[in-house]
């Protein structure tokens, strides 16, 4: 198929990306790359161990170290963080880890201008893009500037073997989301559309043989690959039906980032593939059903996906309102966002059946 428009405008921005087995190793050599010599690490409690193993790699060039990152970037840690930077006199951020760590680099960015370096260690996406989600009093917000795209980003595969296989599977289907999403999206350009396929197409192959043997390293690093794919064309054009959903349900409910993701995906794809048949075509091919929802659907319970929100802690009672949520401000979508509709999806997608148009 073609991925030819009459019009289209793509502005890519000036990110430096590098793709390789250790290319951690490197990091002194990029840090210098940028004119910096003062690194503040950041991760996750979780994975301070790795910030250590990162200030190692760093030597003198490491100014610091922090590891409080959360998952919705809180603003009163952005805000310590920031402080913190300004304290050590931090001339750049090196951020290792997932969605929640590439947003706490970003939020400092903000805040004081720092260039970044981001090694990502989920298949999130975040690295790629020029989107902050932040939390303040409850509430999430987002925002897109330039200020926050990271300028380097380092991915290497050694740093993924250790994400557990539950968590891996989500990450790759919250990626994956960002592609369904991106064949349909009103600024998709035919590259996009290219990354978008070709990103699919890579987790489909790979993803089963992560699952075979989590420590294979080709294998993980294909897994990479898909992701940076995915990313990038979540920070090139806009998301619709699928991602409000996830918003609306993480905001709203607190449900979990990655796992609402993969379960909502072929419902959301379901839904819109009513308006947008030909857009999901590569959908259904890669995945092997005449319908892209099924066909999603199918690759989530092969994989060993979660496939219910009421596993992930939403109660029947909160749907009404879920769908209330939902179907209110509603992004750009190809099929009107009809909240009886979306109330129908949402029961789906709660009791964990197959996805209904
Ligand atoms: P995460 O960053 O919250 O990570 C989840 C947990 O897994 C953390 O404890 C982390 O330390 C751990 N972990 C990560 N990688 C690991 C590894 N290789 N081995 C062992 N443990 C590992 O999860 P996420 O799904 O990557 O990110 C979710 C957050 O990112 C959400 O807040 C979401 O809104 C945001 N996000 C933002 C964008 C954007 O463009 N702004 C895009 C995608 C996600």
């Amino acid at each position: 198929m073609s991925f030819f428009r009459e019009e289209f405008a793509a502005q890519w921005p000036a990110v430096r990306v590098r793709f390789g087995v250790g290319v951690r190793h490197d990091l002194v050599a990029e840090i210098k790359q940028l004119d910096c010599r003062r690194a503040l690490i950041l991760t996750t409690p979780e994975q301070a161990h790795v910030a250590e193993e990162f200030a190692g790699l760093c030597g003198d060039y490491a100014a610091g170290i922090f590891t409080r990152a959360r998952m919705h970037t809180p603003v009163a840690i952005s805000e310590e963080a920031a402080a913190y930077a300004r304290d050590i006199e931090a001339d750049c951020l090196v951020a290792i880890g997932g969605g929640s760590t590439t947003g706490l680099g970003k939020a400092i960015a903000l805040r004081t201008d720092l260039p970044q370096i981001v090694v990502p260690t989920t298949y999130a996406g975040s690295e790629a893009t020029a989107i902050l989600g932040q939390t303040e009093d409850g509430v999430k917000t987002t925002l897109t500037s330039a200020k926050v795209q990271p300028e380097v980003i380092l991915y290497d595969a050694e740093l993924v073997r250790t994400l557990p296989v539950p968590m891996t599977v989500t990450s790759a289907l919250n990626a994956i989301a960002h592609a369904a999403e991106g064949l349909y999206a009103q600024n998709r350009t035919p590259l996009t559309s290219l990354m978008a396929v070709e990103g699919m197409r890579a987790f489909r192959d790979a993803l089963p043989r992560v699952l075979d043997n989590p420590d294979d390293l080709r294998a993980r690093a294909e897994t990479l690959y898909s992701a940076w794919l995915c990313g990038t064309v979540l920070g090139q054009v806009g998301m619709a039906l699928h991602h409000k959903l996830c918003h609306t349900l993480g905001g709203g409910f607190d449900l979990p980032h990655a796992e609402t993701h993969a379960v909502v995906l072929p419902h959301a794809i379901a839904y819109n593939a009513v308006a947008a048949r030909d857009e999901l075509r590569p959908v259904a091919e890669l995945f092997g059903h005449d319908e892209p929802g099924m066909a999603l659907h199918r690759f989530a319970l092969s994989v060993n996906a979660p496939m219910a929100l009421d596993g992930l802690g939403l109660k029947e009672s909160d749907l009404d309102r879920a769908a209330d949520l939902a179907a209110k401000n509603p992004y750009w979508n190809p099929r009107p966002v009809e909240r009886d509709a979306i109330r129908r999806l949402l029961q789906a997608a709660w009791a964990g059946d197959p996805p209904v148009a």
